[in-house]
């Protein structure tokens, strides 16, 4: 079975190292399938796919969605998603959400005396999607809290000064996106947005009936416990089953490449199913097509 890592990320979102430093990583961890996932961006996926035809691993072009699903933001990764109209545009739409939605976080930090964050988070951005983990690591350098994680705690989770309400793609449109981009739609880390059972229940129901094929099962940001739970869905529901890492970059040392524990019995691995080969894979471990001169 290879060793895949379906969910990983950029500078061109919130990750901090570039394609292919990211490709070159996965390829010293030993990964041999690597899917980048940046958040409703997939500006990196050139640079990974040369990179990794570079360092011999297979490239997934992926993408992260940011959904919101009855008043709470949830995300849908895309696996094997070709840049389809469809797609592109609905990704610019959440682009220009979250440039308006950056600027109102600024300014309701700065009602809170948190001066110059949206300068802040643009500078480390620099350039590309505007990221809460940006606001997060410029509030945390200005002393606002111990870490980015503190920052979250006290200043970007609901009910907190810079919470702004998310106002992402529906998720009949996300999947749909994905579709129509020839791609597998997985739902992220369904263990992450603290559901209770009966709303999981409906969530993965409503994933399903609008094409949603594949669930996070085993997931870096998923304690072994909420690996085994998800596993127990991905079975009852008939869910192909995903793992990635969510790696954003090494100053996170607890969440690294590649380092996953195998899927739970009974679970179907998604680079196992048709769904995965309906496309040819993209084999970026044979040699480039030649130039044109
Ligand atoms: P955004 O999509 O801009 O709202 O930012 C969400 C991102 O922030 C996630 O993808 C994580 O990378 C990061 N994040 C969310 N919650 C936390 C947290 N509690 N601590 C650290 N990073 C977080
Ligand atoms: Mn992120
Ligand atoms: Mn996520
Ligand atoms: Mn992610």
């Amino acid at each position: 079975m290879p060793i895949c890592d379906l969910h990983s990320h950029s500078l061109a979102s919130d990750g901090t190292l570039t394609p292919r430093e990211l490709v070159a990583r996965a390829a010293a961890a030993g990964v041999q399938v690597l899917a980048l996932t940046d958040h409703d961006e997939t500006a990196g996926h050139a640079e990974a796919e040369l990179a990794a035809a570079e360092f011999g691993i297979r490239f997934v072009p992926g993408v992260e969605i940011s959904v919101t699903w009855e008043g709470i933001t949830l995300h849908v990764v895309g696996l094997n998603v070709d840049a389809h109209p469809l797609l592109e545009q609905g990704l610019a739409r959440l682009r220009a959400f979250r440039d308006w939605r950056a600027e109102e976080i600024g300014r309701r930090l700065a009602k809170h005396g948190v001066r110059d964050a949206y300068a802040g988070a643009c500078a480390l951005a620099r350039g590309r999607i505007v990221s809460r983990t940006h606001f997060a690591q410029y509030l945390a350098s200005q002393g606002f809290g111990r870490d980015a994680r503190g920052v979250f705690q006290h200043f970007l989770r609901r009910n907190k000064p810079g919470h702004v309400p998310g106002n992402w793609a529906a998720l009949d449109e996300a999947v749909g996106w994905v579709r129509a981009a020839g791609g597998i739609a997985v739902l992220a880390h369904p263990a992450r947005y603290d559901l209770s059972a009966t709303k999981l229940r409906r969530l993965l129901a409503e994933f399903m009936a609008c094409g949603g094929e594949a669930m996070e099962v085993v997931s870096g940001s998923h304690s072994r416990e909420d690996n085994e739970a998800m596993a127990a869905h991905a079975r009852r529901t008939g869910l192909l089953a995903s793992a990635g890492s969510d790696f954003h970059g090494p100053e996170n040392p607890w969440v690294e490449l590649g380092r996953l524990p195998e899927l739970p019995a009974g679970c179907v691995p998604v680079w196992e199913s048709g769904a995965w080969t309906r496309k040819p894979a993209r084999d970026t471990v044979a040699d480039p097509a030649p130039a044109c001169v």
